[in-house]
C-alpha cells in the first residue's frame, strides 16, 4: 500500500471497516466499459461515509469529445447531481489509476474525505508519483489519500489495453503488410 505520512492516512475508522478489494473491483468494473466503448480502461465510484456509492464514472473524453470526461469527474458529477449539491463533505473516490491533477483539483473542489487508487500513474498521476498533491499547501481542503489497492490489476489493466491498441495500429498500418517488412 502506498499511504503518504499521516494525516494523508485513512483516518482508523476507516482503515478498519471497509473492504477495499470489494470497492475496487467496483471501479475495475467501470474501468472495463471504458475499454469495451475503446476508451483508456479508468473507473471510478464514489461512495458517501458509510459506503454506499453516490456516483460512478468511467473515462469517456472520445465518447463525449470532453477533454474533462475522466472517470472521477464524472462520478463526482454524478454524485453532486444525486446530492443537489457541489460539495461532497465526507465522500470517499475509489478510481482504478492514480488522479491526474485535473481530477486533483475537482476533488479539493468537491471537499471528498479520502481518495483510494488502485496502479500509479507514473507520467500524469498528481497525488504521489508528480505531485503531493493532496498535501499542496495552498489548497484551502485536503484529503487522506491511500494507494496500491488491487494495483497490479487495474495496471495491467491499462496496459494490456495499450498493448493491444498497439499491435492493432501495427497491424492496420500500410508498411505491415508492405513486401520485405517481414
Ligand atoms: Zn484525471
Amino acid at each position: 500500500m502506498i499511504c503518504p505520512a499521516p494525516p494523508l492516512c485513512p483516518p482508523a475508522a476507516w482503515t478498519a471497516w471497509p473492504d477495499w478489494d470489494a470497492l475496487m473491483r467496483l471501479a475495475l468494473e467501470q474501468a472495463h466499459q471504458a475499454a469495451a466503448a475503446g476508451e483508456a480502461p479508468v473507473g471510478a465510484v464514489l461512495l458517501d461515509a458509510a459506503g454506499q456509492v453516490l456516483g460512478t464514472g468511467h473515462n469517456a473524453p472520445i465518447a463525449t469529445a470532453d477533454p474533462t470526461a475522466h472517470a472521477e469527474i464524472l462520478a463526482l458529477r454524478a454524485a453532486a447531481r444525486a446530492c443537489g449539491n457541489y460539495r461532497l463533505p465526507g465522500s470517499v473516490l475509489v478510481c482504478t489509476l492514480e488522479p491526474c491533477v485535473m481530477c486533483l483539483g475537482a476533488l479539493v473542489h468537491a471537499r471528498v474525505a479520502g481518495v483510494v487508487f488502485g496502479a500509479l500513474d507514473a507520467k500524469a498521476g498528481a497525488l504521489v508519483s508528480n505531485l503531493p498533491g493532496a498535501a499542496l499547501p495552498f489548497f484551502n481542503h485536503r484529503f487522506w489519500t491511500l494507494g496500491g489497492v488491487l494495483g497490479e490489476t487495474c495496471g495491467r489493466l491499462l496496459s494490456d489495453f495499450f498493448r493491444t491498441r498497439r499491435l492493432a495500429r501495427q497491424h492496420q498500418s500500410p508498411l505491415a503488410n508492405a513486401p520485405g517488412m517481414g
